[in-house]
């Protein structure tokens, strides 16, 4: 489906719980550590159901998110079950990769073929005091199998944090020539959080791109249809790429072709914006599949032309990534 500027609209990111088993300090707020309700979150079936509605509005590509999709129980067999919705033509899943060394077969069992794992340190203490967790052995462990295993692509998303990580920037980049992985680098977004603590952590995608330069020099990758937002691009001889997703300095808003469904039930049209469509109630409610059909044209129709982020505003939306799903 069409939105009112004119594009279309085939990519939803369905978040499936809103815990998550890393604690990230600019990510899930302490004062987010109070839960929904087990009762507030979609049932598998009611994902199910409302997956189908969306492909029957135009979506085709389902994005699995969170909190941390891999620990909701029978993840595997909702995948697998989303995976058979006929007219959807591509199931991806986004993770912290710290159970991925568990779950990589049944995943691919699943059907599951690409993954987004996100990787802010490749240092044990730091990624500690990042992630409250000491993990990065696991999700260390969980990619080098994950790729063994097959999928493809695999990519690792990274955010940039200034005076955090933003040391490892080269680190991340030499990834890519080992191994076949795309390496992304993600600008730091004001959502949920105080505007002077996202200035202070926030480093735009030119600096980054130019920190590599030590590497040797990157060369573009064409852009694909329906590609994603990233900038894609790869050193000489190497079998992964980089790539730079830049909200901030360089937004993408025109090509914008996702919706947001949150684990309480409500579509999300904007990352940056509150203005939220409920859809739970409805459902429960015994709603036809041509009322559901019409919460997501509502909800694709208020999609805006762009997001303003801009430095001088307050933070754009109450709810942070955790909740929203990323
Ligand atoms: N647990 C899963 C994961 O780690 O990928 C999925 C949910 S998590 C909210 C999705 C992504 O949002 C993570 O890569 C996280 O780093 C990113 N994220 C959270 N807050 C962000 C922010 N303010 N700016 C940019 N990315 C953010």
């Amino acid at each position: 489906m069409e939105d009112q500027h004119h594009r279309q609209i085939t990519y939803l990111r369905l978040s499936i719980i809103d815990r998550c088993n890393l604690r990230c300090f600019y990510c899930t707020p302490v004062q987010e550590l109070v839960k929904l309700q087990h009762a507030d979150i979609l049932r598998y079936e009611e994902l199910l159901r409302l997956a189908q509605v969306a492909v029957a509005v135009g979506i085709r590509k389902i994005r699995v998110t969170g909190g941390e999709p891999l620990i909701r129980l029978g993840v595997e067999s909702f995948l697998a079950a989303l995976g058979a919705i006929p007219g959807l033509e591509e199931i991806c899943l986004t993770s912290n990769g710290v159970l991925l060394a568990d779950k990589a077969a049944a995943l691919w069992e699943a059907g599951v073929r690409r993954l987004n794992i996100s990787l802010d340190s490749l240092q044990p203490e730091r990624f500690a005091r990042i992630t409250g967790r000491d993990q990065l052995a696991r999700v260390l462990d969980g990619l080098r199998l994950a790729t063994t295993q097959g999928f493809e692509p695999i990519k690792i998303n990274c955010v940039v944090l200034r005076g955090i990580n933003d040391d490892e920037v080269v680190d991340f980049a030499r990834l890519s020539l080992d191994y076949p992985w795309h390496i992304r680098f993600l600008e730091f977004m004001p959502i949920g959080h105080p505007r002077r603590r996202w200035q202070e952590y926030y480093l735009p995608t030119a600096e980054i791109q130019a920190r590599l330069t030590t590497l040797g020099s990157l060369q573009r990758l064409p852009t694909v249809a329906n590609g994603g937002p990233a900038v894609r691009y790869r050193f000489a001889g190497a079998p992964g790429e980089i790539g730079f997703i830049s909200p901030v300095s360089r937004h993408f808003c025109e090509a914008c072709n996702r919706l947001r469904l949150t684990a309480d039930g409500r579509l999300r049209p904007c990352l940056f914006q509150d203005d939220e469509v409920a859809i739970k109630g409805p459902l429960r409610a015994g709603a036809s599949d041509a009322t559901l059909r019409d919460l997501f044209r509502q909800a694709i129709c208020l999609k805006p032309s762009r997001h303003h982020l801009d430095h001088s505003l307050t933070s754009p939306c109450r709810r942070t990534m955790a909740r929203i799903g990323g």
